[in-house]
């Protein structure tokens, strides 16, 4: 038997009704773009988070995890902004938010075992969030994972539950590419109305590899910042008489730029304007099969986070250079920023060269030892 329904049996004293799972997400490119009302393409991890569980005839929720001690046992009811606290936030904020959009669920008795790295960026919480829902999904009847609106309310659900009792003001990238990316496809997500295209992904058919390094930095500053950059986009989407900066047409960027007051608002905006156009020119690129011009796009999008942005980090801007100098096609950070994840665009013959000279520059440099693995584009939630 599994560690994970083992796990659950021995702490219930029952065998959990089903396993489901979810995968854990990078970003491709468009990068700080969802809260502008933009587009982004992320992919699903072949990491996942899985989730045993069993429905209750209550409102009790028992909740533990094989990589944390805690097991906590919370009622559906007294579900609020942290409460519970921590880690569990995210699994009964997910029972809570589903009963909150109208779905009838009751208790659930739930072990998780994550295989996506804590923290680095690759949405983590979103696979485990959205694990949970998928269960849910199934153990309550609510029929949700069989069509595209159903996998769209999950998503909601799960980003609901991430801001609002887990208190992590997100996006809805995360939750969205775990229920709707599919196998060697990139999902083209309209931040604006949620629509959601499916765009061939397949780089091993081209003897490429996508190497994401986990570069283990997480920077203190990275809360109130990323506040600040949302407050600078809807700043100058204010002053530019928009709702969102998506609304500012690429072609009239220096029209709209040489309106804005200062030179932080201008920088802004230009990461904004130009990495939503860049990540059409991503999809146009991977349709003509000109991953040459993919890479030139990831840089160029890499840039645009370090100077304009201002979101990359020591750590971020090393993986890139060296991987670039390796002979990457290009090479990018990936999530939030100020820490987190790197990705690059490497011939699959290349992988461990490359990992092993963006190791020797960490070591060089005296950072924390990173860890590189090869991705390809993996399926969404599903039961088990
Ligand atoms: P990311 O989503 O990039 O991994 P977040 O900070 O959004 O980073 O989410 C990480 C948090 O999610 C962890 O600190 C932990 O609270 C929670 N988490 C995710 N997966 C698990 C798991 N399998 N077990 C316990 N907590 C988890
Ligand atoms: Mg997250």
């Amino acid at each position: 038997m599994p560690r994970l329904t083992k796990t659950f049996t021995a702490r219930f004293g029952h065998a959990p009704e089903g396993v489901w799972s979810a995968p854990g997400r990078v970003n491709l490119i468009g990068e700080h773009t969802d809260y502008n009302g933009g587009l982004a393409l992320p992919i699903a991890l072949p990491h996942r988070t899985r989730c045993a569980a069993s429905p209750r005839e209550d409102d009790l929720l028992r909740i533990h995890s094989l990589q944390d001690d805690a097991f906590v046992e919370v009622l559906i009811q007294d579900v609020a902004p942290d409460m519970p606290k921590g880690w569990t936030a995210y699994v009964a904020g997910v029972l809570w938010s589903l009963r909150e959009a109208g779905y009838a669920v009751r208790g659930l008795d739930v072990v998780v075992d994550g295989q996506v790295p804590l923290g680095a960026g690759l949405s983590s919480s979103a696979a485990l969030e959205c694990s949970v829902a998928a269960a849910a999904s199934d153990l309550f009847g609510l029929d949700l994972l069989g069509s595209v609106e159903g996998r769209s309310a999950l998503a909601a659900a799960c980003q609901r539950a991430e801001n609002d009792i887990a208190g992590a003001p997100t996006g809805g990238m995360d939750q969205a590419a775990s229920m709707h990316a599919t196998k060697k496809h990139a999902l083209r997500l309209d931040c604006r109305d949620g629509a959601t295209t499916q765009v061939p992904f397949d780089l091993s058919a081209h003897d490429f590899t996508l190497l994401v390094t986990d570069t283990r930095a997480s920077h203190a500053l990275a809360d109130g910042q990323y506040g600040a950059r949302r407050d600078s986009c809807e700043t100058a989407a204010d002053v530019l008489g928009v709702e969102f900066l998506r609304d500012v047409d690429p072609s009239a960027l220096d029209e709209a730029l040489a309106k804005l007051p200062d030179d932080v608002l201008r920088r802004r905006t230009r990461h904004v304007v130009t990495e939503i156009a860049r990540v059409d020119e991503v999809v146009e690129a991977l349709r003509q099969g000109d991953l040459a011009e993919v890479g030139r796009l990831f840089t160029a999008s890499h840039e645009s986070l370090r100077d304009d942005y201002e979101v990359s980090c020591t750590e971020l801007d090393l993986v890139v250079d060296t991987a670039l100098a390796e002979g990457a096609l290009g090479a990018r950070m990936t999530g939030g920023g100020f820490g987190g994840s790197a990705i690059a665009l490497v011939p699959a013959a290349d992988a461990e060269r490359v990992t092993a000279a963006i190791a020797a520059a960490f070591a060089n440099a005296k950072l924390t030892a990173p860890i590189s693995f090869s991705v390809t584009a993996a399926g969404p939630a599903a039961k088990d």
